[in-house]
């Protein structure tokens, strides 16, 4: 399996996580992080980068 720059991007640079019910979201990393971006599902702001550390 080759990993693609632009794969990995996508599914770790522009998906978040809600906070609140843990919904993952499709957004680009400037509009999240800038706190444009609410959740679908309960409408919080408090979003996270898939990636956890
Ligand atoms: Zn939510």
């Amino acid at each position: 399996m080759v990993k693609f720059p632009e794969a990995e991007v996508r599914f770790f640079r522009n998906v978040f996580v809600c906070r609140k019910c843990k919904t993952k979201i499709k957004a680009p990393n400037l509009k999240a992080m800038a706190g444009k971006i609410s959740c679908r599902k309960c409408g919080g702001k408090a979003l996270r980068p898939v990636r956890r550390k």
